[in-house]
């Protein structure tokens, strides 16, 4: 367990159930779980509270740990010990787990592709699915060592800012270099105009984000070496990079526009349907602001392409064009 001393602490009188009366214990006994993240049973909860005041029933912090999971403070978490762990629920996504069964750690992570693949085999039986839990048993890095078990590394909100600024950035990267590549072999100069304007906002998007993500490390030093959170196949490469490797000389202006809307139709549901998702937070913040831009440029790229495709129908055709070799695609 890690204390987090810059936890953030919900409005309780908010969460307060109607005609609840104010409960000093049950605010402490809040408090100090939400300066420790982790997953703590609810013997551990209970040493902790003992620490500070050992008046404090064990039945008192049962009942507040079960109040706190109804006001959607805490989530029940079973690893499988015959006992239920919690962990805050508040700013915090619902996520898998690898827990060690040497030293009971375990540690939180998220996957677009294993959530996505979830999806596909409940929607293939007709099944809606509600909730889903995975996890991973074994041995942590530290118990596999033999080094003396780590604080349990939590994603924090930060980690998860970091996650998601590095998905976008990647996401702008792979598009620059997608729309650059577009601008030199499109033929028509009001194709190239189109890219080339889509190339210069990648630019200046990319550099805004790369700023926040500078910002981000100055609030924790160590903020790089934490554990990745949130997996997504291809990340690391970006959303477009496949796209950048279509777009050859071969390609025409239509041809370019189409890989660019499918591009930017994907990019557009991923951070606007993982955004949607997440409890609020900068990571939210950047995926959902992200998911606005990619809509932009799913938008004009549209615009264009239903002017190209008028364009083309209206005007006489001068010549047969070649065939080119991806015309299939
Ligand atoms: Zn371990
Ligand atoms: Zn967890």
């Amino acid at each position: 367990m890690s204390t987090a001393s810059e936890a953030i602490v919900p409005d309780v009188s908010r969460l307060r159930p109607a005609g609840g009366k104010r409960s000093s214990k049950r605010e402490r006994i809040l408090g100090v779980f939400l300066t420790h993240e982790g997953h703590l049973s609810a013997d551990d909860l209970v040493d902790l509270i003992h620490r500070e005041d050992a008046r404090i029933s064990r039945a008192t912090v049962y009942r507040t740990l079960q109040w706190m999971v109804d006001a959607g403070i805490a989530r029940k978490v079973d690893f499988g010990e015959g006992r239920f762990r919690f962990e805050h629920s508040y700013r915090h996504p619902r996520h898998f787990h690898l827990i060690c069964k040497t030293c009971n750690r375990s540690s939180e992570f998220l996957s677009s592709d294993i959530e996505a693949l979830i999806e596909e085999v409940a929607g293939a039986r007709s099944f809606s699915a509600r909730q889903s839990v995975l996890q991973i048993y074994g041995t942590c890095e530290a118990c596999r060592a033999g080094r003396s078990p780590q604080p349990e590394p939590t994603a924090s909100e930060l980690v998860f800012a970091r996650d998601a600024l590095r998905i976008a950035i990647a996401t702008e990267r792979s598009g620059l270099e997608f729309y650059s590549r577009a601008a030199r072999v499109t033929k028509h100069a009001r194709g190239r105009r189109v890219f080339q304007k889509l190339a210069d906002e990648e630019r200046g998007h990319l550099s805004t984000l790369e700023e926040r993500y500078q910002r981000l490390l100055q609030q924790d030093p160590q903020l790089e070496s934490r554990p990745t959170f949130l997996f997504f196949k291809g990340a690391a490469n970006g959303l477009f990079a496949q796209a950048a490797e279509e777009i050859s000389s071969g390609i025409d202006d239509r041809q370019a526009l189409k890989i660019g809307i499918r591009c930017e139709r994907s990019s557009h549901r991923f951070f606007k349907r993982y955004g949607e998702r997440f409890e609020d937070s900068e990571g939210k913040q950047i995926f959902l602001e992200f998911a606005d831009e990619e809509r932009g440029h799913l938008d004009l790229l549209l615009r264009e392409y239903i002017l190209l495709t008028k364009g083309a129908a209206k005007a006489p055709r001068k010549r047969v064009r070649p065939v080119s070799r991806r015309a299939k695609a």
